[in-house]
């Protein structure tokens, strides 16, 4: 249904001063980080700050036929919380109170458009940690909730998923629920909240969490392996496993990229020779404890495990300053692509740890078969591979989509093969919902399709997203 006059005035009452519509929506509304994907722009934009205000507008648009699609701070890479067939986009940021800490019991409740870097600043100053580590630290919480974010530390700790309790949803009829509970574990019946989490908006609106924190380690390292291939780079990950070693974070890049950030950040951090070789892939990790002696100990072991297993030479970052200028490499990877390339579109399957190596080595061997730069390097703790290809402005938008598509074919296809799933922590949005269905099966999209239509009977909530119907 359009949104008449009527309307407007039944969504003013309800969230005074902040519904936008025509102009009055700002043009960022339109899209997520992926704009390649598509941009549309909604009939209105509501913020809301609490469960109640969003439980009433969810009210007005099911009431009204409309579409209601969430959004967080729009940092997705899908286009998970773009309102492609028009309808009321709730934006989540302004509900972004902590509501406070429950230490004894580990946990902290906020509201879901509290942003990442704020609730993880704040823990910290609790002496706590919130463990999830999505790249992007200015997402909300409530939207690495609705796409399961992963992050850097997932090899350790675990992506997002392992740290909520308790959520309040909002149903798409307005209605209010509550899932999960504070308490230490359950089974108690279907775990709907469990349903919610990776749901990308398609199920209910979050407006509350009660998340799980840890004792924040007291110290930690990073080291540097320096390889002469990606495979022994990669063939060393089960060792450092083996070993006991519980790395918080373990990475690859290879080195085309690492020549690329070195270029955007204009200097040399890591060095391309080693005992008189050339390196040609790099495995960052930090390892993290409470003591100082442990430390030690993981250092010395960590460093005789990688060199033990083909590493050239290993560098250890032992300071706060020196760990935080490692890191800067390896979270510069989008930005350096984006500076670098006008056009650029990417994918982040999870393959098993082994087949990492030949799913890079067959996706950046496609480069001359699609002609697009093709650059590729991801969390080697967990087998989850970031891919982007790119291009010049010279090529052609059209051209451009064309050749993406191609190449995004075949990786998928790689994938598939290598008993890999479309999304390791981007989730599916609308523009992966193709390759979603090639990799589920009808059975299984059917039976998404069906929890879909549980609890959004008329398809209004976020509609054409993850299952699509
Ligand atoms: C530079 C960069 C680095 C990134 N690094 C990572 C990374 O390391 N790991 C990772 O997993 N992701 C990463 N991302 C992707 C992105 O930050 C995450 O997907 C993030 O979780 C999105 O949060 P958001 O608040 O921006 O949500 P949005 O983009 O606004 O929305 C994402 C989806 O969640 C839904 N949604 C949002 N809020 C709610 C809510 N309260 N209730 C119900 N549904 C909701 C939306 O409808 C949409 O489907 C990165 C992105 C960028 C740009």
């Amino acid at each position: 249904m359009a949104l008449h006059a009527d309307i407007i005035a039944q969504l003013e009452q309800a969230v005074p001063g902040r519904v936008y519509v025509g102009e009055a929506i700002k043009a960022d509304y339109a899209h997520d980080e992926m704009p390649i994907y598509g941009e549309a722009m909604p009939d209105a934009v509501v913020e809301v700050t609490n469960t109640q205000e969003t439980a009433a507008v969810c009210k007005i648009c099911y009431d009204n036929d409309l579409p209601i699609i969430p959004r967080g701070a729009g940092t997705g890479l899908c286009s998970g919380c773009v309102a492609f067939g028009g309808g009321v986009i709730v934006d989540t940021t302004k509900m972004n109170q902590i509501l406070g800490y429950d230490l004894e019991n580990f946990t902290v409740r906020v509201q879901s458009g509290v942003l990442l870097n704020d609730l993880a600043n704040d823990c910290m100053e609790k002496g706590v940690m919130y463990p999830p580590d999505p790249g992007e630290k200015f997402a909300t919480v409530g939207g690495n909730v609705s796409t399961n974010a992963g992050g850097m530390r997932a090899v350790k700790y675990g992506t997002t998923r392992d740290y909520v309790k308790a959520m309040t949803v909002v149903l798409p009829n307005g209605e209010i629920v509550r899932f999960g509970a504070e308490a230490s574990k359950t089974s108690s019946g279907y775990s709907l909240m469990h349903l919610m989490i990776g749901s990308e908006g398609t199920l209910g609106i979050i407006t509350e969490l009660s998340l799980k924190v840890i004792p924040q380690p007291k110290q930690n390292v990073s080291l540097l392996g320096l390889f002469p291939d990606l495979n022994s780079a990669i063939s060393c990950v089960p060792q450092v496993k083996m070993a006991g070693l519980d790395p918080q974070a373990l990475e690859f890049m290879p080195r085309g990229n690492v020549e690329m950030i070195h270029e955007f950040l204009g200097k040399t951090v890591y060095p391309y020779k080693a005992d008189g070789e050339e390196v040609e892939a790099y495995l960052l990790s930090t390892f993290d404890c409470q003591k100082e002696e442990e430390l030690d100990e993981i250092m010395e072991k960590a460093a005789e495990t990688f060199l033990e297993n083909g590493a050239l030479d290993v560098i250890v970052y032992d300071t706060p300053d020196a760990i935080r200028n490692a890191w800067m490499v390896r979270s510069s990877t989008l930005e350096a692509i984006l500076a670098k390339y006008e056009q650029s579109d990417e994918c982040d399957v999870v393959v098993p740890i082994p087949q990492i190596p030949e799913f890079i080595n067959y996706v950046t061997g496609l480069e001359d078969e699609v002609g697009l730069a093709v650059l590729a390097s991801g969390h080697a703790g967990d087998g989850n591979c970031h891919v982007n290809v790119c291009a010049h402005l010279d090529l052609p938008q059209e051209e451009f989509v064309q050749r993406a598509q191609r190449f995004m074919d075949l990786a998928y296809d790689k994938a598939a093969e290598l008993g890999g799933m479309v999304s390791g922590e981007h989730g599916i949005g609308s523009a992966k919902l193709s390759y979603l269905e090639k990799s589920m099966g009808q059975v299984t999209m059917d039976l998404m399709r069906g929890v879909k239509r549980a609890f959004d009977p008329k398809g209004l909530l976020n509609p054409g997203k993850v299952c699509g119907k």
